[in-house]
């Protein structure tokens, strides 16, 4: 029985768009081995995240529960490690589990990795040269520095454990890399990519912020005005006008963003050569993502948190051959609080009634059940911490997308207390997909305003959470 049930190998990145993926159209770069498990498998192109930051991505992932029931809410709420989770339900059916590089989750022994026989985790964020990792060990594990570049380390953890594995039980093994996650240091081998180059701008760099809320103009997440000598490699001409800055920062941010993203494909390409040369390649479930989206310039930004596409969107690509047509796609919506049950199911092991999310294994199949949902629900709750983004939910369907900023940090660890009046936000994404214009005040939108709000409060009850006390119908 062991040997029929798939293996599993969860790759996963920090802040990897998928407009920087050549499988979903990258007008920047090329990354061919990423390619090869989408082309191999299938593409899912609207997969979004609940709440677009990393810890709690990271907690909604592993839990299959949002963040209001999870309890990781920001980045300073560690992870609960008693909390019941994929790789603990696998290791508990037989499976051989491990995770190595970015956990984030919290360090310690009551945050620290559980349910995984072995592991290795960047402590934070961790760096990218030379990084001190935390080993499983008692009392939370024990510290130690590896020489190298942590992309590499990551990939050559991983295999080392594939290698010692035993090979006649399954395993899940979670490759997760701290790349390309800010402040972008490229190894040595990537440096000298795209010197010569002018990058594609995005459409929307020299965005000024006009027809929105409040919220999007008072971010602090500007390429160049809001960037520091760390993310440039170089002093910050802040002398130049905005529009000038954005556009020479652009280049040295996204450059130094896609070189990274070229080491991951790098490994990536690694690991994909050894379940070939193994003999894994037909009964073992390779996952490409990432924690959440990024702004490559879209909207004149970096960074994340927002609702909007680029943030919202996650890369989500799988093979399969047992179960998936080679280069297919799909584009019903998926989300991150998903991935812990479609992991069970694929196993054969049987999803807890307090997992939120819902199996997908059906639309790697090429269809979808009747039921599927048509409506996802989003919160960000670090209220103007870090980059000044206030905190909101909303509601994205096919077609349309409602936001909310409630702007209030209700108490919440690692949030700065200043509450604003709120603000609403509607977007028709067949209209204006860059989200550039909100029709929320629009008389012509009106009866899909109305329609929206009401599914906004029926899906935020559904979940289990809480409306926020102005947000009256
Ligand atoms: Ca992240």
């Amino acid at each position: 029985m062991g040997a029929s049930r798939p293996n599993i190998l969860f790759i996963m990145t920090d802040d990897h768009a998928s407009h920087a993926m050549s499988c979903y159209g990258s007008r920047i770069n090329q990354t061919p081995n990423l390619d090869r498990i989408a082309n191999g498998g299938i593409r899912f192109d609207n997969c979004f995240c609940t709440n677009s930051i990393c810890t709690p991505s990271r907690a909604t992932i592993l839990t299959g529960t949002y963040n209001h029931v999870n309890g990781v809410t920001t980045l300073d709420t560690p992870m609960d490690n008693t909390l019941l989770t994929f790789p603990k339900l696998l290791q508990e059916g037989g499976y051989q589990t491990a995770i190595f590089g970015k956990w984030h989750l919290g360090i310690g022994p009551a945050h620290c990795p559980t349910g995984f026989d072995d592991w290795a985790v960047l402590p934070g964020q961790g760096r990218y040269h030379n990084p001190e990792f935390i080993f499983k060990g008692p009392d939370g594990g024990t510290w130690q520095t590896v020489q190298g570049y942590a992309t590499d380390i990551i990939t050559d953890m991983s295999l080392d454990w594939l290698r010692a594995r035993d090979s006649e039980r399954p395993f899940c093994l979670l490759c997760h890399h701290k790349a390309p996650h800010r402040p972008w240091y490229s190894d040595e081998k990537h440096a000298a990519m795209y010197l010569n180059e002018e990058i594609a701008e995005p459409d929307t760099l020299y965005d000024t912020y006009e027809n929105r809320a409040s919220a999007a103009a008072a971010a602090e997440m500007r390429v160049g005005p809001h960037m520091d000598s760390t993310d440039l490699k170089c002093e910050v001409p802040k002398e130049l006008p905005e529009m000038a800055l954005r556009k020479w920062a652009y280049q040295r941010y996204i450059k130094d963003y896609l070189r990274v993203v070229a080491s991951v494909d790098d490994n990536v390409g690694r690991l994909l050569d050894y379940l070939r040369d193994a003999g894994l390649e037909e009964n073992t479930v390779v996952i490409y993502t990432s924690d959440q989206g990024f702004f490559l310039g879209d909207h004149g930004w970096y960074d994340k948190r927002f609702m909007y596409e680029e943030s919202l969107r996650m890369p989500f690509v799988l093979r399969y051959p047992r179960e998936v047509t080679p280069g297919s796609s799909n584009s019903d919506i998926v989300l991150n609080v998903d991935f812990a049950p479609l992991f069970l199911d694929l196993a054969g092991i049987s999803i807890p009634e307090s997992f939120q999310g819902r199996s997908f294994r059906q639309l790697l199949q090429g269809s979808a059940p009747a039921d599927w949902r048509e409506a996802m629900y989003y919160r960000y709750w670090m209220h103007k911490a870090h980059h000044n983004v206030y905190a909101h939910y909303g509601i994205r369907t096919r077609r349309h997308k409602l936001i909310y900023y409630y702007a209030d940090a209700l108490g919440q660890a690692g949030t700065i207390d200043e509450t604003y009046e709120p603000e609403w936000e509607l977007f028709d994404l067949l209209e204006d997909p860059r989200e550039l214009r909100s029709v929320y005040h629009d008389p012509a939108y009106t009866g899909v305003r109305s329609r929206l709000t009401a599914e906004l409060h029926r899906l935020q009850a559904e979940v289990g959470d809480i409306r926020y006390h102005k947000d009256k119908d």
